[in-house]
């Protein structure tokens, strides 16, 4: 029954985990599709350039694929090459640069609408991750061009006070890679610490290049302005203004609610606003319609990454093709970015 634009299953995200199910569906003879707004893994093209896995490389694998690299710790790079080479190498069918807006229609007779046009499907999978809504500082001036909450490379700031904000590793690393460059790294804390969660090879490193001065640092500290220059900050003691050229807000990210509530899927009353699934299929409130990877988690967004949100696949396929559950490996501890 497979035209152009009619599928057994459509998996809306082309991440790690929407290329797992997508292969795992094709694997069981269901005709597939995979849609994304952007490129092909959009997420890790987001990722800072030098960006290195915390996983290491046999975690991060799907199709069993092999993922070798020369390093302990997969780079951006590696990831990008290993995932593109999966998804040609299973000819998975790509439509990449169009947004899935909506669905419409019923169970078994979907319509999925894009900005490109629509589809017909029987099933979908939501592989839609979290990393497209930044968790917003809503201050004044959080809108400029010279404020970003996605993180690339510091050469651009090399010499200029760049204020970091946030806690955790991405945060971290982001502070030491600027102040490595040559940039003059102010870390912006609400709280009063580092994040427990920052890795232990990271850790010492941050808090020795702050001891040292290198890297100053502000806790229990908020922004309350942001303007072309400069930034007001509210800490312990009282008001300053400080200097900023550049503002990184690397506050974390949330699953994209709009969307969800597009495609008919109902989010729970709790404190992670999890998007209602079955936990042991993965299928939503809209039967035939099931949720992968990272989205599952809701705001806890360090419940599911690669390493354990890859496993999804091929509880959904099977679900879908009418197979037996496979039997999965024990749930590993959340990452935190
Ligand atoms: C800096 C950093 C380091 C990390 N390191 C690790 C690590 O070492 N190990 C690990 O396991 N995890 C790691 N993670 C987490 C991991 O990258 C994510 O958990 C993973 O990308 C989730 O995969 P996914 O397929 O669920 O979602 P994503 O990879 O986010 O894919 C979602 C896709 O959906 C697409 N999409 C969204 N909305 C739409 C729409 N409306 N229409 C069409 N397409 C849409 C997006 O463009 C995107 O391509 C890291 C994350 C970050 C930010």
């Amino acid at each position: 029954m497979t035209t152009d634009s009619s599928f057994d299953v459509i998996v809306i995200g082309a991440g790690p985990v929407g290329l797992a199910c997508a292969i795992e569906v094709q694997r069981r003879g269901l005709s597939v599709c995979v849609v994304d707004k952007g490129a092909l893994v959009n997420s890790i093209v987001g990722y800072p350039t030098n960006m290195e896995f915390f996983s290491t490389p046999e975690l991060l694998e799907i199709g069993g694929y092999p993922f070798p690299t020369s390093g302990y710790k997969p780079l951006r790079e590696d990831a990008l090459d290993y995932y593109r080479r999966v998804a040609f190498a299973e000819n998975l069918p790509l439509r990449l640069y169009e947004r899935v807006l909506s669905l419409e229609g019923e169970p078994g007779a979907y319509e999925l609408h894009t900005n490109l046009g629509r589809m017909q499907t029987q099933s979908v999978i939501v592989a839609t991750g979290f990393f497209d809504v930044p968790n917003k500082l809503n201050v004044p001036g959080e809108e400029l061009p010279h404020v970003s909450h996605y993180y690339k490379e510091p050469y651009a700031h090399v010499g200029q006070p760049v204020i970091v904000v946030g806690a955790k590793n991405s945060s971290a690393k982001a502070a030491l890679q600027l102040a490595r460059a040559g940039a003059d790294v102010t870390l912006v804390v609400r709280g009063p610490a580092l994040a427990d969660s920052v890795k232990y090879w990271i850790r010492p490193d941050l808090v020795n290049r702050i001891a040292e001065g290198r890297i100053k640092a502000l806790f229990n500290t908020t922004i309350s302005a942001i303007r072309p220059g400069e930034i007001d900050v509210v800490t312990e003691n009282a008001p300053q203004t400080l200097p900023a050229s550049f503002i990184y807000a690397l506050t974390g990210y949330r699953p994209d609610y709009s969307l969800l509530a597009a495609l008919g899927i109902d989010t729970q009353p709790d404190a992670a606003r999890t998007p209602w699934h079955d936990p042991e299929t993965f299928e939503t409130n809209r039967p035939g319609v099931y949720l992968a990877g990272t989205v599952c988690g809701g705001l806890n967004t360090s419940r599911w990454f690669i390493e354990n949100g890859r496993y999804h696949a091929a509880v959904i396929a099977a679900h879908l093709a009418g197979q037996a559950a496979p039997i999965l490996p024990p749930v590993l501890q959340p990452v935190q970015l």
